[in-house]
């Protein structure tokens, strides 16, 4: 593997592909340097190249005051 310039990818597609979101378990896009649920519209921070996919960290999508406000909350657990 030679290193690539130019470009930065900051999180490889394969493992963008089984990356979800940690509430309702939908696919996740990557939207500048962040990964934005495309269900809920959580947004999650890119940390060095990881992806933070804690949900007390994410930051909430515009209008939503509240978890419980999400289209993902409670998909995920029973
Ligand atoms: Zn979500």
């Amino acid at each position: 593997m030679s290193p690539t310039n130019g470009e930065k990818q900051l999180i490889p597609p394969d493992l963008l592909e089984i990356l979800v979101c940690p509430l309702g378990k939908a696919p996740l896009r990557l939207e500048g340097e962040t990964l934005v649920c495309t269900k809920c519209g959580l947004v999650y921070k890119i940390e060095d190249g990881i992806p933070n996919l804690l949900i007390e960290e994410a930051a909430l999508p515009a209008g939503v005051s509240e978890l419980k406000q999400l289209a993902c909350y409670g998909e995920g657990s029973p």
